[in-house]
């Protein structure tokens, strides 16, 4: 539900097959069927037929005057002197008979014995014409099916007619302008565009004083966070034209037209210079040469390597700009990221909190807000939402407002919207069996109870027990603020409250489901990052361990460490799984009865909102519990960047 959008995916339908029928192809093919259908009227004969018989006789009884034989068609024309009548009916004084070949002989005593004034023959190839027309017709015939069939298949009639020629849509200036201004919680990205904005603008300044300016700006980052909108923001603040063009089209085309697409979408941009080519997924064209399987893609090479002769072509004078768009900038080649390529790289992050309200901002003007939505509060409620699912919410919020015939989008709409965006839609229909909703319930009540009664976690802001998506039920805890490096006791945490579903339900049932499971390995996997990736174990110390948790599930593990130490991993992670699974049953057994009244509420009332929640864990125990980490030569251990990502944070879920 977070995929970016597709370009090139336009339907398939009459539109492009009309399109196919303006072209030459369909109007040549009407042409030639027209002119063979006239031709016999307009040079045929059009004497009466007359039976061979009767042929033969008018021959022997000397009405005729006139004779012309045609050996092709095996027909005699003749002119008579009477006209000639049969069975009543006038044919007139010229008519004509066929003969079968075993007659030809016969026909031609008779025309003889008739002692004509005047006889002709015809040779075979009478009419060059016609039989070339039915030498030409059935392969014009194939050839406009084969077309229409290629048409068809390429996703279009247009784009086979004029194969070659640049499929980027010059978007001129009265074009709906975006700017800056549309684009919310980018503040570095926008930044470091507003010096090529400048440059667009005025170049000469940036050419006198000899600076050097970007050829080329990769903008990389996760789908949705407004790249395609940053590139557009750019020429609509330059007010320059501004051309795009997907990697993926690119690939599908025939073979040597991907480079020779290139070269005339950088003409184009060149004649109508200050300019923007707008490349998105830059990663479908430059991926890593050779490196596709058996041999690699020779029509991506070929355009890949166009493409850098295009942006080695460029002078100090081209005023063209190449922005390329990919969330995929591991796999590029490195040719396309060397200096006076690609060599400006601009990161585009999910937004933070305060990103988000602004983006939200930006989203809901020409959208009537009820008085009462805080969207602060909608910001916290979507860590981890992209600038297009934030958008979304929105879109989904009206429309939910809509349908229920409300004029002003409330919170209650919101928080729907939020949810739809994250897990799809409610699905009321599936109904789950008394037995299952109450496993579920405590389920996530053990979540969320582990959740508020240990320090180090963030409040626990909504629990359901509706069924969304693949999830039976998800229990949220949203942070404060964004965070982006965590402690050992809230790591130690986090897998508390990842273990509390599955604890809950061995306290109260005595029999554990397989609704833990996703559960258990994100707690495993962090357990084995805290060991082999953050230093974290004392007895295994702060070293990292190649062929760790995230290489292992790729299947790359390559383990570069013995046996023993593998084993010592093994222990080690089973301890922390071990001891998280004690804390959220310490945690547990402290609350019995709370327990039991949230799991009570959720069946009754299915979701519960943070105030609820307050209420019901007014007179919770707290688990003061906090490891000290002792080192006795001071060694700091250090981590660098987030280790779970805000979404993956908030919510958990039981499959
Ligand atoms: P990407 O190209 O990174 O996949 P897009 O630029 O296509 O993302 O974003 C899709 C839509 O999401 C935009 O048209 C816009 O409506 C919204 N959007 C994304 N990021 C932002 C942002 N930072 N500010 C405002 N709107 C955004
Ligand atoms: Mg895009
Ligand atoms: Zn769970």
């Amino acid at each position: 539900m977070r995929e970016g959008d597709a370009p090139g995916a336009g339907p398939v339908g009459s539109m492009k097959t009309k399109k196919l029928f303006n072209s030459w192809i369909i109007w040549v093919l009407v042409g030639v069927v027209a002119v063979v259908l006239f031709l016999p009227m307009v040079f045929g004969n059009n004497s009466a037929k007359v039976d061979t018989s009767v042929g033969l006789h008018q021959l022997t009884s000397g009405n005729v005057t006139e004779a012309k034989m045609f050996d092709g068609d095996q027909r005699v024309d003749l002119k008579l002197r009477d006209s000639l009548k049969v069975d009543g009916v006038d044919k007139g004084t010229s008519v004509s008979f066929y003969y079968s070949t075993a007659r030809a002989e016969l026909v031609v005593d008779e025309i003889n014995k008739a002692n004509l004034g005047k006889f002709t023959d015809q040779p075979v190839e009478s009419n060059w014409l016609l039989s070339m027309l039915g030498i030409i017709i059935p392969f014009l015939l194939i050839a406009g099916i084969f077309w229409f069939i290629l048409a068809r298949s390429q996703g279009g009639g247009s784009k086979v007619m004029q194969f070659g020629k640049s499929k980027a849509k010059l978007i001129t200036k009265d074009m709906p302008q975006v700017t800056f201004k549309d684009v919310a919680g980018a503040d570095e990205a926008v930044e470091e565009l507003h010096e090529i904005k400048e440059f667009l603008q005025e170049p000469a300044k940036f050419q006198a004083l000899g600076a050097k300016i970007p050829k080329g700006v990769l903008l990389y980052g996760p789908p949705g966070t407004g790249k395609t909108l940053l590139a557009k923001a750019v020429a609509g603040e330059a007010a320059v034209p501004f051309y795009s063009i997907s990697g993926s089209d690119f690939v599908e085309m025939f073979v040597g037209v991907g480079a020779s697409r290139v070269r005339d979408l950088f003409e184009q941009a060149k004649t109508n210079s200050p300019a923007i080519i707008f490349v998105d997924e830059i990663d479908a064209v430059g991926r890593h040469r050779g490196a596709g399987i058996g041999g690699g893609n020779d029509e991506r090479e070929q355009t890949l390597n166009q493409l850098l002769v295009e942006m080695d072509g460029f002078d100090a004078t081209t005023n063209v700009i190449l922005i390329a768009a990919t969330n995929r900038p591991d796999v590029l080649d490195p040719a396309l990221l060397r200096p006076g390529r690609f060599d400006r790289q601009i990161p585009v992050e999910a937004p933070d909190l305060k990103g988000r309200e602004q983006i939200l901002a930006v989203h809901v003007k020409g959208k009537p807000m009820d008085a009462t939505v805080d969207l602060n509060a909608v910001a916290k409620k979507t860590p981890g939402y992209t600038g297009a699912d934030l958008a979304n919410v929105l879109n989904e919020a009206a429309l939910l407002t809509a349908r229920s015939n409300a004029n002003l989008i409330d919170d209650r709409a919101l928080d729907e919207a939020i949810d739809r965006v994250m897990a799809g839609p409610q699905k009321r229909t599936r109904l789950m069996d008394e037995h299952e909703r109450k496993v579920t319930a405590y389920h996530e009540g053990g979540h969320a109870l582990v959740a508020a009664a240990m320090n180090q976690t963030a409040p626990v802001t909504k629990i359901t027990i509706l069924p969304r998506g693949r999830a039976l039920g998800y229990t949220m805890v949203v942070p404060e603020s964004d965070k982006y490096s965590v402690t050992r006791n809230e790591l130690l945490d986090q897998m508390a409250y990842a273990m509390g579903g599955r604890v809950a339900e061995e306290i109260v049932f005595h029999d554990p489901s397989t609704g833990a499971s996703n559960d258990i390995e994100k707690a495993t996997a962090t357990a084995r990052k805290m060991v082999t990736e953050y230093g974290m174990s004392e007895k295994v110390g702060a070293v990292r361990l190649a062929g760790s948790a995230a290489e292992q599930g790729m299947g790359t593990a390559s383990r570069d460490f013995s046996d023993e130490m593998a084993h010592l991993v093994d222990q080690e992670v089973r301890e922390l799984i071990e001891q998280a699974h004690n804390d959220a049953y310490q945690a547990l057994m402290a609350n019995r009865h709370v327990l039991d009244r949230l799991a009570l509420a959720l069946l009754e009332r299915e979701t519960l909102n943070q105030k609820e929640i307050a209420e019901i864990f007014s007179d919770l125990v707290k688990r003061d519990k906090r490891e000290v980490w002792l080192s006795n030569e001071a060694r700091p251990v250090h981590q660098e960047g987030p280790i779970l990502s805000p979404k993956e944070r908030a919510a958990s879920s039981t499959d």
